[in-house]
């Protein structure tokens, strides 16, 4: 389901103006995470209207380049395929965040050339993964991710929320090495919030 729509944003579609648009749902519980209101199921508020979005989408046609997809965790969501298919045949860009939490899907999407860019959230080196994501994870999920997205012609970028509770330099060098080539990696500093998921692990987390 949609949780909310931002009907312009500057900053998160690498030069493009567009609109985001949060889906509900994620199988993380990072202790840093900003959405909890898109996370925790009990905190879910009420769904925005598939139909309120797409008359948004409609009358921003030739104003928005794109619309991101966020979440929450995008690629749970089962009608996902057929909302970037929708928000394609309008004549936008898409762009899709995720944490590589379902490489199937991720398949699917980059097979048919779905989206025009993805970007990837890598929570930390492979040995801390399930701290920073706050659940036990399916690692070889993760690295499947990676390695589809790396490989694909897509345009992407990796990024890591850098806790420094949490992450050190060193953790950060390791993420980096997973990935190589023409990929992009940004590392973007984790800003307190009174909202988060997990407060108590982020402050105090045994490393
Ligand atoms: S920060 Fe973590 S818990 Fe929050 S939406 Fe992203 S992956 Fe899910």
């Amino acid at each position: 389901m949609i949780g909310g729509l931002q009907k312009t944003s500057l900053i998160d579609y690498p030069g493009k103006i567009a609109a985001i648009i949060f889906l509900q749902g994620c199988p993380f519980r990072c202790p840093f995470c900003h959405n909890p209101d898109l996370v925790l199921p009990e905190r879910f508020k009420k769904p925005v209207s598939m139909e309120g979005v797409f008359a948004f989408l409609d009358s921003r046609k030739g104003k928005l380049d794109g619309v991101v997809i966020s979440g929450g965790e995008p690629t749970i969501y089962n009608k996902l395929i057929s909302l970037i298919i929708n928000i394609k045949k309008m004549g936008f860009l898409v762009k899709l965040d995720t944490n590589g939490c379902c490489p199937d899907v991720l398949k699917i999407i980059l097979k048919n050339n779905l989206v025009d860019y993805i970007a990837m959230d890598i929570k930390a080196p492979f040995e801390k993964y399930n701290i920073l994501a706050g659940i036990s994870v399916h690692l070889e999920d993760i690295k499947e991710s990676i390695s589809l997205i790396s490989n694909s012609k897509i345009e992407h970028e990796f990024r890591t929320t850098y806790v420094e509770t949490l992450l050190t330099r060193k953790d950060l060098q390791d993420i980096e090495s997973y990935v190589t080539g023409a990929s992009c990696y940004t590392i973007q500093k984790y800003i307190p919030r009174d909202n988060m998921v997990n407060t108590d692990l982020l402050f105090s987390a045994a490393l």
